[in-house]
């Protein structure tokens, strides 16, 4: 017995069988790719959306760098709502984690403009995402609650941004001109969700 016994026609449908079936998945993954190189080369944005609905600049308190035992400053913003308001992507992206930490408890990642990355934390349950996924601002990430080191306070959205010299401030960012300007038009977006 030897692969000669295997006719040559066979053979190459095997052959483009195979090929076919690595085919598909690499080219979603392609894809990804190139969208991931698109999001790199954009600027960072200069404002975002809130996450969280219904919420104007002077809502948020700016607790950037504020100490955090031990010897840990805040890397991020805490807005406080009630356990289940929905958390929203403030930007498009590829969501590229999905899961559990110690600090954060049920966290999203997402992969956004610029290259940044965007952490929503301490989220009592996950929406229909997974890695992979590509998002829209205004793409619905999970819901506000308290697992992870927030377990002993209220419920709230721990809301962090990478850039790639390390983390900035999300607070200049939500309560821009820009930022209101975003909310509006993604709240009116979001009324016209909750009609249908
Ligand atoms: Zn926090």
């Amino acid at each position: 017995m030897s692969m000669v016994s295997v006719s040559k026609p066979v053979r190459r449908v095997v052959v483009a069988v195979l090929l076919a079936s690595l085919a598909i998945p690499a080219y979603s993954w392609l894809k990804l790719a190139v969208y991931g190189a698109r999001l790199a080369a954009m600027p960072p944005p200069a404002s975002l959306p809130m996450p969280l609905p219904g919420l104007k600049g002077r809502d948020l308190a700016d607790t950037w760098q504020a100490p955090r035992a031990p010897r840990r400053r805040h890397e991020g913003i805490d807005i406080f709502a009630d356990r289940g308001t929905p958390v929203y992507a403030t930007t498009e992206g590829i969501v590229f984690s999905r899961g559990q930490n110690a600090l954060g408890g049920n966290v999203v990642w997402v992969y956004g403009p610029g290259g940044q990355r965007h952490y929503y934390a301490h989220l009592e349950r996950f929406a229909d995402v997974a890695g992979g996924d590509r998002v829209r601002a205004g793409t619905l990430l999970g819901f506000v609650g308290n697992t992870g080191n927030a377990r002993t306070t209220p419920a709230h959205l721990h809301y962090g941004v990478y850039g790639k010299s390390g983390a900035v401030n999300p607070y200049p960012l939500l309560t821009t001109d820009g930022a209101s300007d975003g909310l509006s038009s993604y709240n009116n977006a979001h009324a016209e969700q909750r009609r249908h």
